[in-house]
């Protein structure tokens, strides 16, 4: 069942991933070059390699829907839904919650900025993008299938504190993100894995 969700999921790059399903989602997006229009866009924060108005535009027709939180919701338009964690909506059959995500040892993400990680409650299983991100106490009450989750340090969990967190969610599979462009590499995503070895199954995508 798991498997069936899953092979919905894909990778675009960094933080951006396209849910294939129906209503078609897109969390984050960013760099994207083609695909099909969006009836959801979620996105975590106002940064420039989350919150991408460029990008939105490519996906986004009259009746997307998005969903975001306050500093994001000025540089976007269309139906823009604002929202803060703790939150949730349903729309096109789907269940969306947003939940905290914001930094401990480092000061990007500010808890008080009230960013986001969302979780998706669609087709019977939960997908949750956890945005940018610390392992946060609030990590322990997230129930989740799929779970992805950040590993390159800097801004967000390195990969040894993203191991930490998959083990505290115990999702049935994890997906590494935010590598490969604006910092990390896939070595990141192979240091998790190897991390959550016998423990929990880790995906590591491929890019569309
Ligand atoms: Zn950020």
């Amino acid at each position: 069942m798991t498997t069936s969700l899953l092979s919905t999921i894909e990778w675009i790059c960094h933080s951006a991933f396209r849910i294939q399903a129906e209503p078609i989602i897109y969390i984050d997006p960013y760099e994207i070059s083609h695909g099909p229009k969006a009836d959801i866009i979620l996105i975590s924060h106002s940064h420039y390699d989350h919150c991408s108005p460029e990008d939105v535009k490519k996906i986004q027709k009259k009746e997307t829907i998005i969903i975001t939180e306050k500093s994001s919701v000025k540089k976007l338009s269309g139906d823009v839904r604002q929202v803060q964690p703790g939150d949730s909506v349903g729309i096109c059959g789907v269940k969306i919650e947003a939940v905290p995500a914001y930094n401990l040892n480092k000061t990007f993400h500010p808890k008080k900025n009230g960013w986001l990680g969302f979780i998706i409650d669609i087709q019977g299983q939960r997908i949750y993008h956890a945005g940018d991100t610390d392992l946060i106490p609030e990590m322990e009450a997230i129930m989740a299938d799929i779970a992805l989750l950040p590993v390159s340090g800097t801004f967000v969990m390195t990969a040894e504190e993203a191991v930490q967190a998959a083990l505290l969610i115990k999702p049935k599979v994890v997906i590494p993100m935010h590598y490969g462009n604006v910092v990390g590499d896939v070595k990141d995503a192979q240091a998790f894995k190897k991390g959550l070895k016998g423990k929990i199954e880790v995906v590591i995508p491929e890019k569309l």
